[in-house]
């Protein structure tokens, strides 16, 4: 009460003036001292607004963890398409959204009739990173920081693709970085360390999944040859009489889809659209026109004998662009992914026995969306700034959003532990009825 009386005698020739104005002006005049107001009377340390407030605490010690009760799926899907942005929380789907036609603009994940929220903590960490979080998506286990298709013992953890292979399903991995980064990985390898890249792409290869397509030219390829191996293998080489290798989109497009061998897709010597090549990009395809392929050559599989397949792609740079404090960037890589979430429900919505599930594995960058300035809500201006480091910014701890379309998609409602993202997949396809490989 005391500081209502001194701001009216701090301000009364103001409020007199205004009430002389009348009407609108005066309320303008009195709307702007409110904010003022409001705000002085806040309690607010002292600091320049570019400072941050920052609390280190020691959380109380871990429960064990309960896995979520599944809704029992009867009408069970018989093919799965999982998107996973890697590092995208509400924030990034925000600002995409926002910066590509503003508040009123809806994107594909928008359209989703389905969604949820997903804990993204790992076995050892609060802040995930993308290993264990893949590995928690790709075995329903929570494992260390780092490690790949291996729980916290470095114990073997059957994937999904090797669970849903016996039961005769066929199974494509798809990614903007190199095929042998984190989360593809965790679909067709078990090593300790995310980095061993040189293991992780002779195991990817031996693995049952038929259609891997992105980046990484570079890990098939001995260090002398130019490439990124240590261990002096020539890969490429090596998977010649195995695999299809497709190093272009047109190689994509002239694909004799008859063909039922393995196929893996290496259109860049690291990541796609790497800023370093840009002279390659046009010879590299998008998320969406990879995805098509994987679905057109599952279509193959399921009408020669597979049960269903599934699919994983993930929108790998995201997560670069939050780590690199870099809008543009992110913008271009939300586009990408927006693009092939949408491929992915068109396809579902005509196919009705597809389910789509668009997530993340963590949030990159710390986003914020921010009125320009803190007192003036209704500028046309907007802040978007990244807030766990300048230049190189971390992951962060913060719950990120899943959307689901399509039989199967009741499970990823409320909020979820990323190892149920796992159980729900499982329990939305009929794994019964057979105990055989349709690709072996
Ligand atoms: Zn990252």
């Amino acid at each position: 009460m005391k500081k209502i009386i001194s701001f009216l005698r701090q301000n009364i020739l103001v409020i007199v003036i205004s009430f002389s104005l009348g009407g609108f002006a005066g309320y303008k005049v009195l709307e702007s001292l409110g904010i003022a107001f409001l705000i002085n009377s806040i309690p607010i340390p002292e600091g320049s607004i570019a400072d941050k407030d920052a609390f280190l605490e020691t959380l109380p010690e871990g429960k064990p963890l309960v896995q979520k009760e599944l809704i029992p799926v009867e009408n069970k899907a018989k093919n799965i398409i999982l998107l996973i942005s890697d590092g995208m929380s509400l924030t990034q789907v925000s600002s995409y959204r926002l910066l590509k036609g503003g508040p009123n603009e809806r994107i594909a994940v928008d359209t989703f009739p389905v969604s949820g929220i997903v804990l993204t903590h790992s076995q050892d960490a609060i802040v995930t990173d993308s290993a264990s979080s893949a590995t928690a998506f790709s075995t329903g286990k929570k494992t260390n920081n780092g490690a790949l298709g291996l729980d916290q013992d470095n114990q073997i953890l059957e994937n999904f693709t090797e669970k849903i292979d016996k039961h005769g399903y066929v199974s494509s991995l798809i990614s903007t970085s190199e095929i042998t980064h984190a989360t593809p990985a965790a679909y067709a390898s078990h090593v300790d360390l995310r980095w061993k890249t040189d293991e992780i792409s002779l195991q990817m290869m031996d693995s049952d999944v038929m259609t891997i397509l992105g980046g990484g030219r570079h890990f098939f390829i001995p260090e002398e040859m130019g490439g990124k191996r240590s261990d002096e293998v020539n890969l490429l080489e090596e998977i010649e009489s195995s695999h299809t290798i497709l190093m272009k989109k047109s190689d994509m497009d002239n694909f004799d889809h008859s063909n039922k061998g393995k196929v893996v897709g290496l259109f860049a010597d690291e990541a796609l659209r790497d800023a370093e090549t840009p002279d390659n990009h046009s010879l590299e395809p998008t998320s969406s026109e990879m995805l098509e392929f994987a679905l057109k050559r599952s279509e193959q599989f399921t009408s020669n004998g597979c049960k269903g397949f599934f699919v994983m792609v993930e929108g790998s740079q995201v997560d670069w662009a939050g780590h690199a404090n870099n809008l543009d960037y992110l913008k271009r890589e939300m586009q990408d992914f927006d693009e092939a979430v949408k491929t992915a429900l068109d396809f579902a919505k005509n196919n009705q026995e597809t389910l789509v599930i668009a997530t993340a594995d963590h949030e990159t960058g710390g986003l914020l969306i921010e009125p320009a300035t803190p007192t003036n809500y209704t500028s046309p201006e907007v802040k978007f700034s990244f807030n766990t480091g300048i230049g190189y910014g971390s992951h962060t701890g913060v719950p990120v959003p899943v959307y689901a379309y399509g039989p199967g998609s009741e499970n990823f409602t409320g909020t979820l532990d990323n190892t149920d993202i796992y159980y729900a997949m499982v329990e939305a396809l009929d794994l019964a009825s057979r105990d055989e490989s349709c690709v072996n």
